[in-house]
């Protein structure tokens, strides 16, 4: 994707977020969620339609963070959009 902190493209982007159980997992796009494995527990977390979720990530080329929403469709990710409305955590470089 195209980091919002360094203006790179397609760079590699680790996102993690929390789900049910505190589980902080990395994905890829195109992954499945880890709740449609275990699929007895976090019943309630699992969806057959699309939602959005959100994500905190880091720029591996940078190694500056922010916030993340995921599309989820059919217990996979599909899509990652940068959420500009939460602040970022680690500062600008000449912040
Ligand atoms: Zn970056």
């Amino acid at each position: 994707m195209n980091c919002p902190r360094c203006h790179r493209d397609n760079v590699e982007v680790h996102t993690e977020f929390k789900w049910g159980y505190l589980n902080l997992i990395r994905y890829e796009i195109g992954d499945e969620i880890e709740w449609a494995k275990k699929g007895r527990m976090n019943r309630g977390a699992r969806t057959e339609s699309e939602r959005i979720i959100h994500g905190y990530s880091e720029c591996r080329a940078c190694l500056k963070d922010f916030w993340t929403a995921i599309q989820i469709k059919n217990n996979r990710i599909v899509g990652m959009e940068v959420n500009h409305t939460k602040p970022p955590l680690i500062p600008d470089d000449n912040a």
